[in-house]
């Protein structure tokens, strides 16, 4: 139904005046993703980089733009659509969210949380009551959920989580600190990784859904962050705060796996994103140098300036096939999480590849806030750190290798 709500709003609302450029490869698509890809781009064109520099500069979470892009089916773009999602694949879910960056980077960070990092383990671990309780009412933009797995004490090293969800009685008593959570003073609801059996180590690690507001759950002060500043980041600090036992997602001691598997996914979501990042920065580079004059041409005329343009969009395009690939993986049912490893570090570094070349291109204007270029540059950064860090993005890889090589 709300594919149906994306083609008539492709008809009419938010058709741009301006002629588009389309990705070479876009044409290939499916007809679906194609007008889909349409859609989110001039979406983005006349809703959200129209506020993008304010969103920045204010810390803005842009409330109603996440509203509309819940209305046309973009908060739940792969939730199956008997439960309120879209129903699209996760090659769709790329493309929407790459396109969504492109106009503003929060947007698309939230964007991002809600449709693989919460939505996505609900929807593969959730029993009905959970998927009616904790998946339909977050498709609609009007709520959104979080992710809590890192704590102030480990990372990377998430199967060392420190906090305790113990049984007593029909409720888990939960107790310590979730930190640097994405969408964290927004969400309505948050999946949480708390340990049930310490002496299982990571094994012990259990998955729980608990709704916010609730009793024994405070947030920490709002992180004052480089980039990505229209989505809020803070702590979840748990004291005795108590959760029905229903509201366990999968089984006692699935937690890390749980995190994991979906992480594979919300690689994908992250390298779309800095995709996003890394095409408006070459599309603002290429701009600004077609029309900037220097020794009596265009800029756009030097070699010098040919090369960087041409390096961006070689990237670029390498690290869109990576993120297609592991996203069409994904929806084949093979196996992805090396892909999707590697699509996340190829375009994360791509991003910030390409926001610093924008920047030397437009020379002293790159550098001040009149232009898009610092912020892209400030937006790129942290995709080589959330969701796993680039360091460990190698490691999945190369991991994963050993394995093919039956070396382990
Ligand atoms: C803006 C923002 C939003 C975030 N959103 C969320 C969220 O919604 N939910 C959530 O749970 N978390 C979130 N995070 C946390 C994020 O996933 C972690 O910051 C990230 O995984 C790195 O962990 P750390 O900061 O503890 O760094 P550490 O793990 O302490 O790492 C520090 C450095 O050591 C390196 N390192 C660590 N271990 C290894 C190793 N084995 N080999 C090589 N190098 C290594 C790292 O790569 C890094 O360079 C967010 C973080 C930020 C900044």
């Amino acid at each position: 139904m709300q594919l149906t709500r994306l083609i008539n709003i492709l008809n009419g609302t938010y058709r741009v005046r301006r002629n588009v450029r389309t990705i070479a490869s876009i044409s290939s698509l499916s007809e679906t993703h194609q007008m889909l890809h349409k859609t989110c781009r001039d979406f983005a064109e006349a809703e959200l980089k129209p506020i993008a520099a304010k969103v920045d500069r204010e810390h803005l979470y842009p409330a109603e733009q996440i509203k509309k892009m819940g209305a046309l089916g973009l908060m739940a773009v792969s939730v199956p659509e008997n439960i309120g999602g879209t129903g699209l694949d996760y090659l769709a879910y790329a493309i929407a969210t790459e396109e969504i960056s492109r106009g503003c980077a929060s947007a698309g960070v939230i964007m991002s949380v809600n449709n693989s990092l919460y939505l996505g383990p609900l929807e593969k671990f959730g029993n009905q009551r959970q998927k009616e309780e904790f998946i339909t009412r977050f498709t609609d933009g009007t709520r959104v959920g979080c992710f809590a797995l890192s704590e102030p004490g480990n990372g990377s090293d998430a199967g060392a989580a420190s906090t305790t969800a113990n049984l007593e009685g029909n409720k888990y008593r939960i107790n310590g600190t979730k930190c640097w959570i994405t969408n964290g003073y927004e969400a309505e609801a948050t999946v949480v990784f708390a340990t049930t059996d310490k002496s299982k180590k990571h094994k012990g690690i259990s998955a729980l859904i608990i709704p916010k507001p609730i009793d024994g759950l405070n947030l920490g002060k709002k992180e004052d962050k480089l980039g990505i500043r229209g989505s809020s980041t803070c702590s979840l600090i748990f004291e005795d705060c108590l959760i029905p036992k229903e509201n366990l997602l999968g089984e006692p001691g699935m937690g890390f796996k749980i995190a994991m598997i979906t992480l594979d996914s919300g690689r994908i979501g992250i390298a779309s994103q800095a995709l996003g990042i890394a095409q408006a920065s070459l599309d603002c580079a290429i701009e600004y140098a077609s029309k900037r004059i220097a020794f009596g041409s265009s800029i756009l005329k030097l070699q010098a300036i040919q090369q960087k343009i041409a390096d961006m969009a070689l990237q670029l395009e390498s690290a869109r096939l990576l993120t297609w690939r592991a996203a069409v993986l994904k929806d084949e049912g093979k196996p992805f999480t090396k892909e999707a490893a590697m699509a996340k570090l190829a375009a994360s570094e791509t991003a910030t590849f390409c926001a610093h070349q924008c920047i030397q291109v437009l020379g002293g204007m790159g550098y001040v806030a009149d232009m898009p270029a610092e912020r892209y540059y400030r937006d790129a950064r942290i995709t080589e750190i959330y969701e796993g860090t680039s360091e460990i993005q190698r490691l999945v890889i190369a991991g994963n290798l050993v394995k093919e090589y039956g070396l382990n």
